[in-house]
């Protein structure tokens, strides 16, 4: 894979680069909106897109990427196993069937959207043959908890290379990305914007006025400083280059020591810490 000398690159488990900031797509509507804004993420220096099947526009993000220009591998592509999906063969069903609709014969990780307590061991021996066939060159999962992670590397043969969960300054997972470190699974942060609903906090502001940058910005620094993998979703150019900008915004200690001290366990998205 050959990324921009500019961009941060994370070294999965599975020996394959990530890079560290990439586009999310949840909500980016099939059709127009979801083709164009990968095309332009991919345009302004973006490699790596997040879907998943339950977005419904894995044929827009697959279309963008064949379609601009860029060698395959050049790209990260990532989709999801989706719940109703779960279970040895309906896995390897849904896996082709997103290979089918992204238009490619490979996606660079597959993950268990959601730790589902009946299937998710199944699912999982799915994900490790799927990557011994060549379906994905990594696996990995998604709303685990070190619970869930535990059971699941105490089976597994192939450990995960990435825990995709909801992590932003208002919700630090700290205990979490720990443990992730300590095992070599990369912690990939979603809905890193709290969707909105913190940019506007005075310490947000007061940062991002500090280095002249947009609270956006500062929010994904965070992410990029603590050493996470970030996916912010927009579909708008100038957000998508604000975005991506992100890379250049140095946070110092003061402003971690700052923005680590905002968690209030706000979860914008859903809890997994119930499930069994
Ligand atoms: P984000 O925190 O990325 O926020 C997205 C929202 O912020 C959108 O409304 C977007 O609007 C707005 N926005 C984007 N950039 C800016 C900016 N610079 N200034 C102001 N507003 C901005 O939320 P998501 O929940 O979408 O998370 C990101 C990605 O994470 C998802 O797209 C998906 O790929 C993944 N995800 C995974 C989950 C899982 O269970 N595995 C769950 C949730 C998300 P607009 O588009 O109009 O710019």
């Amino acid at each position: 894979m050959s990324i921009p000398n500019s961009q941060p690159v994370i070294n999965l488990n599975a020996g394959i680069p990530i890079p560290q900031l990439g586009l999310g797509v949840y909500q980016a509507e099939t059709g127009r909106e979801a083709y164009e804004a990968v095309l332009t993420a991919l345009e302004l220096g973006y490699r790596h897109i997040d879907t998943a099947s339950i977005y419904g526009n894995e044929v827009d993000v697959g279309r963008a990427v064949r379609d601009c220009g860029l060698p395959r591998n050049d790209v990260f592509v990532v989709t999801k196993v989706w719940t109703k999906d779960q279970g040895y063969d309906q896995t390897l069903r849904a896996c082709e069937r997103s290979l089918e609709l992204l238009g490619l014969d490979h996606v660079d990780l597959y993950l268990i959207h959601w730790p589902k307590p009946d299937t998710r061991k199944d699912t999982w021996r799915a994900l490790e043959r799927l990557a011994r066939e060549g379906m994905t060159r990594s696996i990995g999962v998604s709303n685990y908890t070190i619970r869930h992670l535990e059971q699941l590397m105490a089976t597994a043969n192939t450990p995960p290379a990435v825990n995709q969960v909801e992590f932003h300054p208002f919700l630090y997972q700290r205990a979490l990305l720990d443990f992730c470190k300590k095992n070599d699974i990369a912690l990939e942060a979603y809905s890193p914007l709290t969707r909105g609903e913190r940019l506007n906090a005075p310490v947000i502001r007061a940062i991002a006025h500090k280095h002249g940058a947009s609270p956006a910005q500062v929010l994904i620094a965070w992410c990029l400083t603590l050493g996470t993998i970030t996916i912010p979703k927009t579909v708008q150019r100038a957000r998508l280059a604000e975005n991506f900008e992100s890379i250049q915004l140095k946070l110092d200690a003061e402003d971690m020591e700052q923005l680590c001290s905002l968690d209030e366990g706000l979860r914008i998205c859903w809890n997994p810490d119930e499930l069994p």
